[in-house]
């Protein structure tokens, strides 16, 4: 039921018998169904939480609207949570929320009563010391808003409007450890300046387009993006603020003048970076063998497919793994977390900050580990969240 393969872990690391079988399955799993009543209309869904381990601290992590959302997708995002928090080193377990509903499908108003439903059936739960939430994909602000209005405690939620105990920064989060993340990744495998350097983003959403503007800022070209509706391509790098006020005025990327490539050739790109910021199964057997890029960042979360990963590795390709490039957001959880324990208020640099600083010491671990124990990036980094994991087991007295 795990990611992990433990045969392989046990080879790099001790791995205890009682640490293994509590790893193999998840703390507590939650199913629940919405029922709801829109005027004369009667709505009913799923929903699912898991908590794959709190060894660390509550369980962490964000609530996704999806209507392809299974227990199965929830159980393996809560456990990339745990290995995510242990990974950064912030006092967080691994938790995750789904809801199945297509929120575009939605009046506003109509979230809302889904939210506090689920709100209301998971009143015990959602509290600083069991289950903090945050946005995922399909939730953002608003919806977390909604929720601290049902809890009125500032910590039991992260991801929150600054007007609301949010902290300044949050938003970009996510894409600004994407950047660092790919900025390191230059700057330790790529042969060339960061101005030399040609970029392609898979998904241009929150962790997209933030990903995207921080890296054109530092100087690199961000020549392809995608998104649901297609991918576009210019040779000289496009103007990412340009992209991003044509997608809040409800256009398509498509809709920019620029040669419009097929949504998937954009993986295949001659690039020397590829991001990765849409959803899970990105790159597949199908694909793997064919992308270009030196240095693929998994801004997503679980984009590339256990066997693509193979693929990629004997392609000599470099893979910056999800449980660190993507751990932007749950960073900045932690330090809007620590603002509504404590009553600070958090500049937007200090958000920044930690996470470039998190961020910078774990891939330099990860790399002179992996180098040592002679492992590709992602099995080098799960290895060192197990590790953290089982001291914590340890210390606790779990094991
Ligand atoms: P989002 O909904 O804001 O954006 C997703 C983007 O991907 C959209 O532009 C969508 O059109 C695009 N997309 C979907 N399928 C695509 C495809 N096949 N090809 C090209 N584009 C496609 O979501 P987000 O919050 O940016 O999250 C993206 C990923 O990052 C998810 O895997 C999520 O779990 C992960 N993540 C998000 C956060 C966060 O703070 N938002 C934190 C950690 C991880």
């Amino acid at each position: 039921m795990s990611i992990l393969n433990f045969e392989k872990l046990e080879k790099i690391i001790s791995l205890p018998v009682f640490a293994r079988e509590i790893l193999e399955k998840p703390e507590k799993e939650i199913s629940m169904r919405l029922d709801l009543s829109f005027g004369d209309r009667m709505f009913c869904t799923d929903a699912y939480v898991v908590y794959y381990n709190t060894v660390r601290g509550p369980a962490k992590g964000g609530i996704r609207f999806s209507p392809n959302i299974t227990l199965e997708r929830v159980r393996v995002f809560s456990e990339l949570m745990t290995y995510k928090t242990a990974i950064v080193g912030i006092p967080f377990g691994g938790g995750k929320s789904g809801v199945r509903i297509n929120p575009k499908e939605f009046k506003r108003d109509e979230l809302t009563d889904i939210l506090k439903e689920y709100v209301h059936i998971m009143k015990r739960e959602i509290d600083p010391r069991i289950y903090i939430p945050a946005p995922d994909v399909g939730t953002g602000e608003r919806e977390m808003m909604v929720i601290y209005g049902e809890t009125h405690i500032p910590e039991s939620v992260t991801g929150k409007p600054v007007s609301v105990g949010g902290i300044p920064g949050r938003k970009e989060a996510t894409g600004r450890g994407v950047f660092t993340s790919a900025k390191l990744g230059i700057e330790t495998f790529l042969d060339k300046p960061i101005n030399d350097v040609k970029v392609a983003v898979q998904g241009f959403g929150n962790v997209g387009t933030y990903g995207a503007l921080f890296l054109q800022e530092s100087g690199a070209k961000i020549v392809a993006v995608s998104d649901t509706s297609g991918g576009i391509f210019n040779s000289e790098g496009f103007d990412v603020e340009e992209l991003i006020k044509l997608k809040r005025s409800g256009k398509y990327l498509q809709d920019y003048s620029s040669e419009s490539i097929p949504r998937d050739e954009l993986l295949t790109l001659d690039v020397d970076v590829l991001i990765l910021a849409a959803l899970e199964g990105a790159v597949t057997v199908k694909n793997a063998k064919d992308i270009k890029a030196k240095l693929i960042v998994e801004g997503a979360n679980n984009p590339i497919t256990e066997e693509a990963d193979e693929i990629l590795y004997k392609n000599n390709k470099i893979v910056i793994p999800d449980i660190l490039a993507s751990s932007g957001a749950v960073i900045a959880s932690y330090v809007e977390w620590h603002q509504g324990k404590s009553g600070s208020l958090t500049e937007k640099e200090e958000t920044y900050s930690t996470i470039d600083k998190l961020i910078t010491d774990t891939f330099n671990y990860i790399v002179e580990f992996s180098k040592e124990k002679r492992l590709n990036y992602r099995d080098g980094a799960l290895a060192i969240a197990v590790k953290k994991i089982i001291e914590a087991m340890e210390d606790r007295g779990w094991i």
